[in-house]
Order: C-alpha cells, then structure tokens, then sequence
C-alpha cells in the first residue's frame, strides 16, 4: 500500500535539500527528480511553499507535489539585462522567489529609539502594494511614548486603510493582536534596524528573535549574495520571515511612471489630470497637487512620493 503524504510548508531551502514543516514535526527533504523537470516560470520552489512529503527515514523526506502560489515576494533575478518593471513578472524576465505565498508583510517601526522613518514607511508600502500584499503597520516601542504621542506620529494610515498595531516588545503591550494577526498566516517582517523586529519575535516565542538574527547575520555578509530566508513557525500553520531582502528597495524596480498607483489616496486623482503622463510635480492642470492643496492628500505623503519619483532612496 502506498504511503499517505503529508502536508507541509518549506521552510528552509538550502543547497540542494527542503527543510518541511509538518503537523508531525520538521523534515529534512529532497526534491523528486521529475518535479525539477517540470517547467515553471518562476524559481521551482522557495520557502513558504506548500508541498506534499513522503517521509523516509527518520527525519527524512522526499517532496513529491508542490502546490500552485497564490501570491510570492519575488525580485529580477540579477543578470546582464536588467529589465524594469518591478517584481511583477514579464515576458522573458526571470524571476526570484524570496518567499512563496506571503498573506501579509509586517512593517515594524518604532514610536521613538529609533524616531519612526516615515519616507522609508511609504517606501515600504509601494513594495506592498506593488507585490499585492497586504500590509499592517506595527508600531512597536509604544512604551517610550504616550498613547497621544504615538496615534499622532502614525494618524495618516489608518485612514488609508493600514491598520496600525501600537506594540510594546518590553511591556507586551497589543502583543497578542500581534500574535492574532500572524495566526494561519506567512507574514514578512520588514523595517530599520533596533526598532524590536528581534524583540517582538521573542516576545511571541521565546528564542525567536535569537533565531532570527543568528540567519541575518550569515545573509547579511555580503549585501549581493542570494537571499534565500528562513521561516519561523509560531504554530503549525503561521509562521513569519525577518528578511534582509525586503528591506532595500534596490531590489524592487519601480517604474517611475507607475509610482502613483501605489500611493493608494492618489490612485483616484490620477485619471483628472490635464496631461496622461502627468509626474504631479510640476504640470499645470494637476489633480493630485490640487488635492494635496484641498488638504485630501497628506503633505508628508505627497512628499514621499516626489522623493521617491526623483530617484531619492529614503
Ligand atoms: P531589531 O534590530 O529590529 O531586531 O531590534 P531589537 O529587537 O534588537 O531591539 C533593539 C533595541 O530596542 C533593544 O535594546 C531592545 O531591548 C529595545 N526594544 C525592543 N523593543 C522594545 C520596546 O517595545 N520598548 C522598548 N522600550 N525597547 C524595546
Ligand atoms: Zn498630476
């Protein structure tokens, strides 16, 4: 009688084996040989895909299906052509799944130490955006700060529909929503270095952060080597990614002209001004510099994107 497969999720691909996450604990696996013949447009399997095993010997495996993704984080691989257009894939372009079927990226900034970087924020969003993800604000050292002080440095985002987190990795504070947020989810932990991404992942599971941060440390050598992150399973089914590879946005190539779509709030303006190809910095006729004057777009966001629609980094 054949075996039952089992059900799992990748969570470590390194060199040639799987690392699976199942119910019935990790297994360490291989990839049957006419899976890699199969041809598929993307990487053949990254972390976060869902796969079916079959187990071997104690701890070993043999994945043996992979299921279609529903959405990947997922750059240009690097070559010689280096074709625009961001991690939306086209004709011809390769592409290179840092992880495989992502619901939501997390983007961890902090209330003060250090004070909340709003340019790299926006930034982060457009990546969000861009990929079609979710993405919840966490707004972490919520301590060091009144509740007044906090709502009023991020007041502009949940009235674009991200939901902001208040959190505190030192008093727990809103660390169960955390928790309830990444429940039966792959969410990607992204933002600056020292805000509590590692505290926050301890605060979830003690050791975590630790985990964590042991991988970064190795991924983060070489800033060009290949990203290939790890994991993390608070349960079963939900688990997360502290990925260097998300955090700069040299990797992701935004067109300029397809910026303001990205920017939610200016996404209805854009049709109403006088030239098609408006940048909405300088052109007469502009509906979304009229709209930043009416007050309907924030200042601070509207800045945002003329810094990154000139090429400016952060
Ligand atoms: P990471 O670089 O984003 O992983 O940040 P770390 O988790 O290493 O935290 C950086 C520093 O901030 C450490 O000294 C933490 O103890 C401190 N820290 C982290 N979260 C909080 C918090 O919620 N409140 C306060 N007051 N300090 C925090
Ligand atoms: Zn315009």
């Amino acid at each position: 009688m054949p075996q039952a497969l089992l059900t799992g999720t990748v969570v470590k691909a390194q060199s040639g084996f799987f690392v699976v996450h199942t119910p019935r604990g990790d297994f360490t696996c291989h990839l049957r040989g006419r899976l890699k013949k199969e041809k598929r447009s993307t990487d053949l399997i990254a972390v976060g895909d869902r796969v079916e095993i079959s187990t071997q010997s104690e701890g070993g495996g043999m994945i043996e299906t992979i299921a279609p993704r529903h959405s990947a984080l997922a750059r240009t691989a690097p070559s010689g052509y280096k074709p625009r257009g961001g991690p939306r894939r086209r004709e011809g372009e390769s592409q290179q799944v840092i992880v495989a079927n992502v619901d939501q990226v997390v983007l961890v900034f902090a209330c003060a130490e250090p004070a909340p970087h709003m340019r790299m924020l926006d930034r982060f969003l457009v990546i969000a955006e861009c990929a079609r993800l979710p993405a919840v604000i966490c707004a972490n050292k919520s301590d060091l700060v009144t509740v007044e002080q906090a709502e009023s440095l991020f007041e502009v985002y949940p009235r674009l529909g991200y939901a902001v987190l208040y959190t505190s990795a030192e008093t727990l504070a809103h660390v169960a929503e955390l928790r309830h947020i990444l429940t039966n989810k792959i969410s990607v932990f992204a933002g600056p270095s020292g805000v509590g991404k590692s505290s926050l992942l301890n605060a979830l599971q003690p050791g975590l952060g630790i985990k964590a941060r042991a991988v970064q440390q190795v991924t983060f050598k070489g800033r060009h080597t290949t990203v290939h992150p790890e994991l993390f399973s608070l349960d079963s089914t939900s688990f997360v990614a502290d990925t260097p590879g998300i955090r700069t946005l040299e990797l992701w190539d935004i067109e300029p002209e397809e910026l303001d779509g990205y920017f939610v709030e200016m996404r209805p303006y854009v049709k109403d001004c006088d030239f098609s190809d408006c940048t909405h910095t300088h052109e007469p006729g502009c509906a979304i510099r009229k709209a930043v004057e009416a007050g309907h777009i924030t200042p601070s966001r509207y800045e945002s994107y003329c810094r990154m629609r000139s090429g400016d980094l952060f």
